[in-house]
């Protein structure tokens, strides 16, 4: 399992790397309509309500904005990550240096088509359910219940065994590493299960144009419905999550491996293997990055040791993880 553990820095180190963030911050600031706020926690951008300060936190006005930021932290030499809804990401309690860049709620419009919709990166899946079965357009249930935006689920080729966000692609505005803006086909998402190319390309995703099948509206909102009880049914969608943590290896669920191995309920101070669902690890209140990476760890060891399954990490660790978690 790549752990994707980075060490913690020294004091002095912090401190001179800190005067360098508020310098940077006042800069970007002033080049930007949008917000720029230092210290950002990032327990308030993710689902998991976890993780520490990002160095410069910046909500983009507009295309200008965002384009000015991605040059900015290019010429500057510094990291640069853009989120959505925080809603497949563990951020280390140490936090994230560089910029986090977070879309929504601007770069959130939407316009229906015939057979399809030209949507911002920026907007929540749950509008688009909702909007696409009041419209009459087939394609978008199976992501009903999952909490990202478009621009989360492009990058992390989101869905469930009925169907996946890539399969709608028909093309897409990027912003590569340079501030440029491109246009993308599918094609160039390499798109496999749970995974794209976004990140190796470095490049942020603006808009898309999703192919959609024109359907009898009540056709789309039975489904809906149906596939909605179903996930009610079986996951613990009002606890903090980032939903199911491990990816499913080919022949059997996770989630299967991991409470016929008895991890349901298991606990890393007030990190839980949820009882309803032991692919889904939820924070009970107060529980640290360090706690989930912990309680991580055993769930991996133990469907190793049990079963020989060495499971692959669904969610994405991101900043740093301090050496004692
Ligand atoms: C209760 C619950 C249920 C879930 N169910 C499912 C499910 O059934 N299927 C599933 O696949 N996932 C599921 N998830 C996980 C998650 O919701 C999806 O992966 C979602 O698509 C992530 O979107 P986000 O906006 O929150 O992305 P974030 O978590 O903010 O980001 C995820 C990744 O996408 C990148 N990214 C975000 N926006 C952009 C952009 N504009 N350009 C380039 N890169 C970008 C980020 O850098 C990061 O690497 C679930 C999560 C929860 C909490």
């Amino acid at each position: 399992m790549n752990t994707g553990q980075q060490t913690c820095v020294a004091a002095p180190v912090v401190a001179k790397a800190r005067r360098q963030t508020e310098l940077a911050g006042a800069e970007l600031a002033k080049l930007l309509r949008g917000r720029v706020h230092l210290d950002e926690p990032m327990a308030r951008h993710t689902t998991f309500r976890i993780g520490g300060p990002a160095d410069i936190f910046v909500q983009p006005h507009d295309m200008e904005d965002l384009a000015a930021t991605i040059r900015f932290a290019r010429d500057k030499g510094l990291p640069c990550k853009v989120i959505g809804n925080g809603s497949n990401v563990l951020v280390g309690d140490a936090g994230i240096r560089g910029l986090v860049v977070r879309l929504a709620p601007k770069f959130s419009d939407v316009e229906w088509l015939e057979d399809g919709a030209l949507v911002g990166a920026g907007a929540r899946l749950a509008r688009l359910v909702k909007e696409a079965c009041e419209v009459g357009l087939s394609g978008l249930e199976s992501a009903v219940g999952i909490p990202g935006t478009l621009g989360g689920a492009l990058a992390t080729n989101a869905g469930t065994d009925t169907g996946s966000i890539g399969d709608l692609v028909a093309r897409a505005t990027v912003l590569d590493h340079d501030g440029e803006l491109r246009e993308w086909t599918a094609e160039q998402f390499a798109y496999r299960y749970r995974y794209s190319n976004l990140h190796s390309s470095r490049a942020s995703v603006i808009c898309a144009h999703l192919r959609l099948e024109p359907a009898a509206k009540e056709d789309v909102v039975a489904k809906v419905n149906r596939l909605k009880a179903k996930r009610a049914g079986r996951q613990p969608l009002r606890a903090w999550s980032a939903g199911s943590v491990f990816k499913n290896p080919r022949a059997v669920a996770a989630g299967k491996v991991l409470d016929r191995a008895g991890a349901k309920g298991h606990r890393m101070g007030a990190a839980e293997v949820s009882r309803k669902h032991a692919n889904f690890l939820i924070n009970r209140g107060s529980a640290t990055a360090a706690q989930m990476r912990e309680l991580i760890a055993w769930a991996h060891e133990l469907a190793l040791g049990r079963y020989g399954i060495d499971l692959e990490l669904e969610i994405e660790l991101v900043g740093e993880h301090c050496n004692h978690e």
